[in-house]
């Protein structure tokens, strides 16, 4: 798994004192050590709470956590609505891993409910299974072909190209035009309000194509939701008596009025340099939140609308919480292009801007910037909690050789000291 990390090298400390003036960039606030806060984490969501849970743990430092929100959980917050069913409000969230160390991490602030998550796509009035496999095919075609049929007809259907570059190159390549004008061009189209030929090929590519009928959306080792949802995870990691969490708070308010000595920064990378090579397109959703009045309302976790209405999909949370409830709670998903930013876009020319604001960052040896928004990159939670599990050894082995100068220092002062007392004598 890609950890998404720059190679921040240690800085002299003459260094560090030309990169703190950048204009508009927060310097640290605490002098001498003593008081405030070792660490000021920016965003309480995966990124930061992990970071901070680490930095408290293991280094016995005190970590200042704010979020501007007034919950923590980033994206992933869950909670009780009015009528008792849990929901979450910025869209389903479904942990799927390949990474035992992520999902060991995780297992001591949680216990799991095994859930495996399965999506129908409504196409041609009807709802066939997606990703793409042999009941798909079968359903759609009205066919009854078998699994090695299948790869035959995928190779009759699929259109060659010679490089594989857009999120649209990705599907025809693979299954042909009809399949992908059904399941994959409508649903981008929407999803991000530009065609699967305008976005880099990863988009697409993250939902696979499967030749038997194995209908689970997902195909990694781990997949399972928080016994007691993602907040109570969330407040177990955030529990450590060294961290303390202020909410309702946009760090540029108490950046300068609280001591710290390092931040870590899991928002937008654009804001915090006040947008200065322009704005990073995020892609946004609405969210339209309902109980309905009674039990179940679809037989699997989403139901996804590639080529009808305005938005993409619809969620019933139960599938996911496996909660027993008389009423259950449906979410639909409108993207818009303004509002909370939650999806970095994946094309070239926003690649091009981030790099930009990355080559800035790495300017700023006092702030780590880690998370999906402060990345730029389309991560999903498990790919969070690895970069920060990552970012932490590289953040406790500068430590550790900060540590070891210290204590080189005090060795040499102490022998300076020897000396001179013998000269003395
Ligand atoms: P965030 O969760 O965005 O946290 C950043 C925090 O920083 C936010 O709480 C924000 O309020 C705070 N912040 C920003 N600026 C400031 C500021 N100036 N001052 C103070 N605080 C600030 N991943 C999966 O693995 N499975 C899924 O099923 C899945 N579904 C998803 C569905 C949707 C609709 C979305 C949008 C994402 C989904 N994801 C999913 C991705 C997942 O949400 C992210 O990978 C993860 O939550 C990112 O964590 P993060 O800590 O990097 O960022
Ligand atoms: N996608 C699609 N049709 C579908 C499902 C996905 O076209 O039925 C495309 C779409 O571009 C989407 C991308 O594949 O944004 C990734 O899908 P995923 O379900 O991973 O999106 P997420 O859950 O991150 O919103």
């Amino acid at each position: 798994m890609d950890d998404g990390l720059r190679g921040k090298k240690p800085r002299s400390s003459g260094e560090y004192e030309a990169v703190i003036g950048t204009p508009g960039v927060p310097r640290p606030t605490r002098r001498g050590g003593q008081g405030g806060f070792d660490t000021l984490v920016v965003g309480a969501g995966f990124a930061g709470s992990v970071l901070a849970e680490r930095l408290a743990s293991q280094l016995n430092q005190r970590v200042l956590v704010v979020d501007k929100r007034p919950h923590i959980g980033g994206n992933a917050f869950d909670r009780y609505n009015d009528d008792g069913l849990l929901i979450h409000p910025y869209g389903p969230h479904i942990f799927h891993t390949n990474s035992a160390e992520v999902f060991d991490y995780l297992s001591r602030f949680t216990r799991w409910r095994p859930y495996q998550h399965r999506v129908l796509a409504s196409v041609d009035g009807q709802l066939v299974p997606i990703p793409i496999n042999l009941d798909t095919v079968n359903r759609l075609y009205g066919l009854s072909l078998t699994a090695f049929e299948l790869e035959d007809f995928f190779a009759r259907q699929a259109e060659k190209k010679a490089r594989i570059e857009t999120s649209e190159d990705v599907v025809v390549a693979r299954v042909g035009r009809d399949l992908y004008n059904k399941l994959f061009r409508g649903y981008t189209r929407k999803q991000w309000g530009l065609d699967p030929s305008e976005l880099d090929a990863s988009v697409t590519a993250r939902v696979p194509t499967r030749t038997n009928r194995d209908d689970r959306y997902f195909a990694d080792t781990f997949q399972a939701m928080p016994a007691a949802g993602y907040t109570r995870m969330f407040e177990s990691m955030l529990a450590h008596p060294n961290i303390h969490v202020m909410l309702n708070t946009d760090y540029r308010d108490i950046v300068n009025l609280v001591p710290w000595s390092h931040m870590v920064y899991t928002g937008p990378v654009d804001a915090f340099f006040d947008h200065r090579y322009g704005k990073l397109p995020y892609r946004s959703l609405d969210f339209a939140h309902q109980t309905l009045p009674q039990s179940n309302y679809q037989s699997v976790g989403t139901v996804n609308y590639p080529n009808d209405y305005a938005y993409t999909r619809c969620t019933e949370f139960k599938h996911l919480t496996g909660q027993q409830h008389p009423l259950t709670a449906i979410v639909h998903e409108y993207p818009t292009a303004d509002g909370d930013p939650y999806y970095p876009v994946p094309r070239a020319e926003n690649q091009a801007l981030y790099r930009r604001y990355e080559a800035e960052a790495d300017r700023v040896p006092h702030v780590t910037f880690v998370g999906r928004l402060a990345s730029y990159r389309y991560y999903n939670m498990d790919q969070v909690v690895a970069q920060a599990l990552a970012t932490f050894k590289r953040m406790r082995a500068q430590h550790e050789q900060a540590q070891a100068a210290l204590q080189l220092d005090a060795t040499d002062s102490a022998a300076a000291s020897d000396a001179s007392t013998a000269l003395a004598g």
